[in-house]
């Protein structure tokens, strides 16, 4: 039998009573460890991260939190050896998809200890200028944001242990909100391990931080009013969590950040010899590749002038086409394994539906490097492609989990603006040209649509930081079909986190506040 992970929960390590569900290794098929929740006391542990871990944070200064997460940053550092291993293993990453993961997501509680450190020494935040109420001005409003008095519950997607983790520990932890994370089974160990890490290294307060693997059973009936909820996973699921009546009758706060289908588009000014045809086939393989697709944030279409179409899939096809597939142990392969058995055949399911509607650009099939196809989660980069962008319905609405994405023709900017939204709200969409105003202008069109607009010219073709990469200063989440949420954007994210109240005072009262 391999270990059984443990939860930390309520101020200590407890194990499920249950068998525990395996965790496998995608490319080896592995088991590798379990993991189980069964028989926790689930309102017990809620309680303690409540009022132990909750009033610990409360009583330090955003400062002071700041600080405490600059020592985590110093703990997973220590580690990082380690969590590339359980990476390899779980996820079935290559180093440098393991790094977007582990590096992002220290990098993110990096930006936040700065940016909390700006905060000062303060216990609240005010939000805006006092305003007078009347013609006196006496007696006025000031907004104040101050931490919420309950749990943040993260429940998180398989694809990033732990990016999805500190993305969202960051902001609660610096607004003084302790954490309870519930990370996707398929890869439960990364998230475990960096907790336990955290833990044994005694940075945080008792119940500041804690992790729940295994099943979701139960997971939301010990929430109240003044918890918050954040949810990261597919659009189906979200739409449990919505009617759960800690949502629907207790109001507890959530956020949704769930499925997308993000588009990439070459505006019409540039031709195939150009610097911004390069840069879009670049960015549209690396988005294909990157983590086997498996990023909320990876381009699903790619839009192209209807006169580029065929050399827009020549050049992506022929870079594809060096992309080597299979055992990340082996440095010769750029792209390693989709993280289970699931998802496999999830991918593959949804690779057949497109087939019915589109054409395969460039296929799949490749030889795998040092893993056995019988055995490995591993499959090759698809590009597929419609000739008729506005008949094919299925390509707007279809996330496949995977290294996919579809070529679609556009006549001008309008019909390709108008394409994009087809999405019904994307997480992100990105603009190549080189023509600055026509670029801003297409830009503003998407903003409604889009959480963020990433704007690719040849002047930032080294600077740029990726279509798919989520950077904490930049809002991560999207309207619509994304799930309406809103993450990172420096410290906007704190106010997820916070209630916003108004003071109504006597301005020697409010002037005593400050
Ligand atoms: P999922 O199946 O919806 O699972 C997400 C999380 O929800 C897991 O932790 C899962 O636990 C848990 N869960 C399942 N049923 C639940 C229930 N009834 N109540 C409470 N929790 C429940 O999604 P996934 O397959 O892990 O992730 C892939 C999807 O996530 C993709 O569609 C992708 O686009 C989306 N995603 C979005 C973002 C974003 O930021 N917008 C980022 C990453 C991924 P178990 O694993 O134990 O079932």
């Amino acid at each position: 039998m391999t270990e059984l992970l443990s939860n930390y929960l309520g101020g200590k390590w407890q194990a499920g009573s249950g068998a525990g569900t395996p965790l496998f290794d995608p490319v080896l098929g592995d088991e590798l460890v379990r993991v189980d929740a069964t028989g926790l006391d689930l309102a017990a542990g809620f309680a303690f991260a409540r009022e132990q871990g909750g009033a610990a944070l409360r009583a330090l200064t955003y400062r002071k939190r700041a600080a405490l997460l600059a020592d985590i940053v110093k703990v997973l550092q220590a580690n990082r050896d380690a969590y590339y291993d359980i990476a390899t293993a779980n996820s079935g990453t290559v180093r440098n998809d393991s790094a977007v993961d582990i590096d992002g997501g220290i990098f993110t509680l990096g930006t936040y200890a700065k940016l909390g450190d700006t905060l000062g020494d303060r216990h609240y935040l005010p939000d805006g200028e006092a305003t007078r109420l009347g013609k006196d001005p006496l007696f006025q409003s000031q907004h104040v944001l101050v931490p919420t008095r309950g749990v943040a519950l993260f429940i998180n997607a398989f694809n990033f242990p732990s990016w999805g983790l500190w993305e969202k520990a960051a902001p609660a932890l610096l607004a003084g909100v302790p954490v309870i994370v519930k990370p996707a089974t398929a890869t439960a160990w990364l998230t475990q391990r960096m907790v336990r890490d955290v833990v044994e290294a005694g940075v945080l307060p008792a119940g500041a931080l804690s992790v729940v693997c295994g099943s979701p059973a139960g997971l939301l009936d010990p929430l109240q009013p003044f918890d918050v909820v954040s949810f990261t996973g597919s659009a189906d699921t979200a739409a449990v969590i919505r009617s759960h009546p800690a949502i629907a009758q207790r109001s507890v706060r959530v956020n949704i950040e769930a499925d997308s289908v993000n588009s990439a588009v070459l505006l019409p000014q540039d031709g195939p010899d150009t610097a911004a045809f390069d840069l879009l086939v670049k960015e549209a393989v690396r988005e294909m590749t990157v983590k086997s697709g498996q990023k909320c944030t990876a381009i699903r279409r790619v839009f192209v002038p209807e006169a580029l179409y065929g050399q827009a899939a020549e050049a992506i096809g022929a870079r594809l086409s060096k992309v080597t597939v299979g055992n990340p142990r082996n440095d010769t392969v750029r792209m390693g394994a989709l993280v289970s058995r699931a998802q496999f055949n999830a991918v593959q399911d949804g690779l057949a539906y497109l087939r019915k509607h589109a054409q395969v650009l460039h296929d799949a099939t490749q030889h795998l490097v040092d893993a056995d196809p019988a055995v490995a989660c591993c499959i090759g980069p698809t590009l597929l492609g419609v000739t008729d962008a506005d008949a094919a319905a299925a390509v707007h609405d279809t996330e496949v989990f995977g290294p996919v994405a579809t070529l679609l023709p556009y006549r001008d900017t309008a019909h390709a603006l108008a394409l994009v939204r087809r999405g019904q709200g994307s997480l992100v969409a990105s603009l190549y040209g080189s023509d600055a105003a026509a670029l801003g202008a297409a830009a503003v069109e998407l903003a409604d649509s889009h959480g963020r607009v990433h704007v690719i010219s040849p002047d930032v073709a080294q600077l740029h930081t990726g279509h798919g990469n989520v950077m904490p200063q930049s809002l991560h989440g999207g309207p619509g079909r994304a799930g309406g949420g809103e993450e990172l954007g420096g410290l906007r994210a704190l106010h997820f986190y916070h209630r916003r109240s108004a003071i109504q005072a006597s301005t020697a009262v409010l002037d005593a506040l400050a």
